[in-house]
């Protein structure tokens, strides 16, 4: 194979090894991400219930001070029972004494509920911050061993790249620039293999008068398809 060729195509080999390392990464953060996600679904509940608790709460308070005041006006009720002189006023006062009791009794089972909602609600955020604990131990160890396999894939990229820079340096520029020019749109398949008469780069077939003088050449070649770096294993 001419020499020039030969480098060529250890340099397309170093770029296509150069790129295939991106989807590698990525697939090892979206695998990450995916418990992360798990992580922040998590914290959202445990958030919202949190509020939903409060909420509950601040309910419950609000009724204890309204059972207070109506203790209170129950107690004035009672109070003025002694200075009734009338059976009208007698019945007034019956009547808003059952109403106040009506009340006390709403408020009663208005707390008893609300004391049952918030206990729910805290026995499912204890079962959630269980979860989310198990769930961030997870996420440590899936991270850890996500910056080492990334760290292993960074370190074999940046040998490459060493070698790559290193056989860059050895190979006549005009060739290079050659390389480069069609790289620009071929990327990593600048240089590809000729297998059954057909290029590798856009799959088309050289014809037999072109594949004949293709194998007879020494010099660089193209396909007359595409326009790839075109190249033979040698068997
Ligand atoms: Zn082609």
């Amino acid at each position: 194979m001419n020499a020039h060729l030969a480098q060529l195509v250890k340099l397309s080999n170093f770029d296509k090894s150069i790129v295939g390392f991106e989807p590698k990464i990525k697939a090892e953060n979206d695998k990450l991400a995916v418990f992360l996600k798990t992580v922040d679904s998590l914290n959202a509940k445990i958030e919202k219930l949190y509020v939903e608790i409060d909420d509950s709460k601040n309910k419950r308070i609000k009724n204890d001070l309204h059972l207070k005041e109506l203790s209170y006006r129950i107690e004035e009720i009672t109070t003025k029972y002694d200075s009734v002189k009338t059976e009208k006023e007698s019945k007034a006062l019956q009547l808003e004494e059952e109403i106040a009791k009506e009340q006390v009794a709403f408020a009663n089972n208005e707390i008893v509920r609300l004391d049952e909602i918030a206990s729910s609600k805290e026995a499912e955020l204890e079962e959630l911050k269980k979860e989310l604990a198990t769930e961030e131990e997870d996420v440590k160890e899936i991270k850890d061993a996500v910056d080492e396999v990334i760290a292993s894939y960074d370190k074999a990229k940046a040998d490459i790249s060493k070698n790559k820079s290193e056989l860059i340096e050895q190979i006549d520029q005009k060739v290079l620039t050659f390389y480069e020019k069609i790289k620009r749109w071929a990327n990593e398949t600048a240089v590809v293999e000729i297998k059954n008469q057909a290029c590798y780069g856009c799959h088309m077939k050289l014809s037999d008068r072109v594949y004949r003088e293709f194998l007879a050449s020494d010099e660089i070649s193209t396909c007359p398809h595409c326009g790839r770096i075109i190249y033979k294993i040698q068997e």
